[in-house]
């Protein structure tokens, strides 16, 4: 099979084209040609000489996720099914803003996890994806909404980003699938390829302890947790990754973390499940859990799917407990429900995922003995 340039970053196709007799400056040139520009045809890469683009032609390609169906929401949110082969398919999701655009990228085919409350980890698990795969998934999105630079326009001044930001908020534990998530962080940072600021690209974590601290050391960027619950008999509930990560350990690896965050606080999602995890001291309990740790609460009202077994806190029982936190002087938003009429809000992407774990099978079984 041809290698797929999409999976090196930069050090690994010098590499590799040392390897073919290549100068390793030549790199350079390619990455701009595949990242910067789009250009997924050798043919089309003007100044690299005829004779490095044959070779090119019959030793590599650009292979992308195929899109298999484009969404567009009401307000404005464009959702991505994209195909990964024997039959699994990821989502990718753009999110509009007045001052930003944010591509939300899936990290694995499924989830391992089993998040309570999440659609994903309802879909079993299949495989980590490449950093092809991930990074394909920015590459189809530029595509689709215009946002490569011309190569004529290359040395012109940069004009405004469609996408500004990338969260890897989409399917799957990022650093559960740690090399290729990296490798697909540095294409995304790199100044030759995508060019994203480091502040400005995410990975959200349910909380595998010693994956931060690798991130933490090998690829610094945004961090945001997965919080939920406020103590540790709640959280192994509804995050069962605590069972083996516990807060006290979180937190410590969040404090580390900020050594070498680009940003000088730590993000905590938090899903609002009705009657679960919303009450005046639960607010209170998160209050004394996060002190001295400078971080903002980013409250995301639960997103349902058929039996998910949980209901969304009601609005004014959702701002009751933003006030109590902010109240702690602790920066607080609620994050705006996007896209749901397409299925594109959190915890609702589910994209289409083999379950090679059998989890599901599994669950209905339990499902069918605590029935009876
Ligand atoms: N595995 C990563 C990325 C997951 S998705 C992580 O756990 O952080 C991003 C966020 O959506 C996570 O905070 C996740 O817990 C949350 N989420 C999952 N299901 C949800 C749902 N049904 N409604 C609202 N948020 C949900």
């Amino acid at each position: 099979m041809k290698q797929n340039l999409l999976e090196f970053d930069a050090p690994a196709l010098a590499a590799w084209l040392a390897a073919q007799g290549e100068k390793p400056f030549r790199a350079k040139q390619l990455l701009r040609w595949l990242h910067q520009f789009g250009q997924d045809d050798f043919a089309g890469m003007s100044d690299i000489s005829r004779d490095l683009r044959q070779r090119l032609d019959e030793l590599a390609e650009v292979r992308l996720p195929p899109v298999l169906r484009d969404d567009a929401a009401a307000d404005g949110t464009r959702k991505w099914l994209l195909d990964v082969g024997n039959g699994n398919a990821v989502e990718c999701v753009f999110i509009p803003e007045e001052n930003r655009g944010t591509l939300c990228v899936s990290s694995q085919a499924g989830c391992a996890l089993e998040c309570a409350f999440c659609s994903t980890g309802r879909q079993g698990f299949s495989r980590n994806l490449t950093a092809g795969e991930i990074v394909g998934q920015l590459w189809q999105a530029k595509q689709a909404l215009g946002d490569f630079r011309g190569h004529a326009a290359a040395e012109a001044p940069a004009r405004e980003r469609v996408i500004s930001n990338v969260v890897l908020m989409g399917m799957g534990e990022p650093l559960a699938n740690f090399e290729q998530v990296v490798t697909a962080l540095r294409l995304m940072l790199d100044d030759n390829a995508h060019g994203l600021s480091r502040r400005r690209v995410t990975v959200s974590t349910a909380g595998i302890v010693p994956a931060i601290d690798r991130l933490r050391d090998a690829c610094p960027v945004a961090l945001a947790v997965s919080l939920h619950a406020p103590d540790d008999a709640l959280r192994d509930r509804l995050v069962p990754i605590n069972r083996k990560y516990p807060l006290a350990e979180l937190m410590a690896a969040c404090r580390r973390y900020l050594e070498k965050s680009p940003r000088d606080f730590i993000t905590f999602e938090y899903v609002m499940l009705d009657g679960v995890n919303d009450s005046d001291a639960h607010a209170h309990a998160l209050v004394r859990l996060v002190a001295g740790l400078p971080c903002k609460f980013n409250l995301i009202p639960f997103n349902a799917f058929p039996n998910s077994g949980f209901r969304r806190s009601p609005a004014p029982r959702l701002r009751r407990f933003a006030e109590i936190l902010m109240q702690a002087h602790l920066v607080t938003t609620t994050r705006k429900t996007r896209g749901d009429d397409i299925d594109a809000a959190c915890g609702q992407l589910a994209g289409r995922v083999l379950d090679r774990t059998r989890r599901r099978e599994k669950r209905s079984i339990l499902t069918a003995e605590t029935a009876s």
